[in-house]
């Protein structure tokens, strides 16, 4: 008698540690694309090259105009340093490696939102 409800007892606590790992598990799948969602994929706005998370968009915060910020944006390692043409957004002219093109940054409930201004030939901002 005590060796069939050891058994059993067993046999509870195995079913519960599946089941356990199987909740842990669909837990941790239903967690991964959210958290994909939420990283920004982004693109350089000079030459449009699609981004890595760790690859960065050189800018300068330039002036605030109350909120928000203006910032220029130099571009990409790939069209700064690299082969990728440089273009503004706005116009489509394409830039020289000194130029950059201006964007206004503001910040609402916590996350930044990036408006594109233009480059120095259609963007009223620069100076
Ligand atoms: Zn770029
Ligand atoms: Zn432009």
């Amino acid at each position: 008698m005590l060796y069939f409800v050891l058994i059993t007892a067993g046999m509870i606590l195995l079913l519960l540690g599946w089941c356990l790992s199987l909740y842990f598990r669909g837990n941790r799948r239903s967690k991964n694309p959210e958290s994909k969602a939420r990283t920004p994929v982004h693109a350089c706005p000079v030459c449009s090259t699609r981004l890595d998370k760790k690859e960065k968009v050189y800018s300068v915060v330039f002036s605030e105009i109350g909120a928000d910020k203006i910032v220029h944006l130099r571009g990409c390692q790939y069209c700064i340093e690299g082969e990728q043409t440089r273009k503004c957004p706005v116009c489509k002219r394409i830039l020289g490696t000194e130029e950059f093109i201006a964007a206004r940054m503001s910040e609402k409930s916590g996350r930044v939102h990036v408006h594109i201004l233009g480059c120095s030939q259609c963007c009223r901002f620069f100076v």
